[in-house]
């Protein structure tokens, strides 16, 4: 049984975020999705809000578990004897950010956790949770960036009313 981890900040989760779930959910036997719990990191939402949400959007995978945790991801995941972390690559911006972290977790667990890439599908390259927020703070449509009950919980943050968002479709 192989299992992995894909850790993030996941705020919120996007589709392309979900597309790297269901390709790294169709390599390995288990797939921890695992969001983490980073009080020094500013958030639109709570971790128990966005395990939630990945929850609610992953719920079709049976080999999925969503969770969270805090401190090192390295001790995380030596915690869960996993060796596999699993990243997504976008842009080099996010190759040279990779790297150090791929490097120094390979180097500081005796070359135990090593970390598998995918590439964006080229749908999602100019996707992110920050784009997102941006975007619906704004009350502009993110359809075609989240799930639609991802949706629905970013413009509520926004105090956006269902109302307004159908306006902004145009609907
Ligand atoms: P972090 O704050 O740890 O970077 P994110 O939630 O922003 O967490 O992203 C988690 C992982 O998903 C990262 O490896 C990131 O590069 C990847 N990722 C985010 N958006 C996309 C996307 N649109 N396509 C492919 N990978 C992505």
């Amino acid at each position: 049984m192989k299992s992995a981890i894909y850790p993030g900040s996941f705020d919120p989760i996007t589709f392309g975020h979900l597309d790297i779930i269901r390709r790294a959910a169709s390599v390995f036997d288990t797939l921890y999705v695992s969001v983490l719990n980073n009080s020094a990191k500013s958030s639109l939402f709570l971790v128990d809000e966005r395990v939630n949400m990945i929850k609610d959007v992953t719920s079709d995978l049976d080999n999925v578990i969503v969770e969270s945790f805090g401190g090192l991801t390295l001790e995380y995941a030596l915690e869960r004897n996993v060796d596999v972390l699993v990243r997504g690559l976008r842009a080099v911006s996010d190759f040279e950010y990779e790297l150090q972290i791929a490097q120094t977790n390979r180097e500081f667990s005796d070359d135990k956790v090593d970390t598998l890439f995918f590439i964006t599908s080229l749908e999602y390259a100019y996707l992110s949770s920050s784009v997102v927020r941006e975007m619906a703070s704004y009350g502009k449509d993110i359809s075609r960036c989240v799930p639609e009950a991802v949706a629905m919980k970013v413009y509520e943050k926004y105090g956006i009313s269902p109302g307004e968002v159908l306006n902004i479709r145009g609907e």
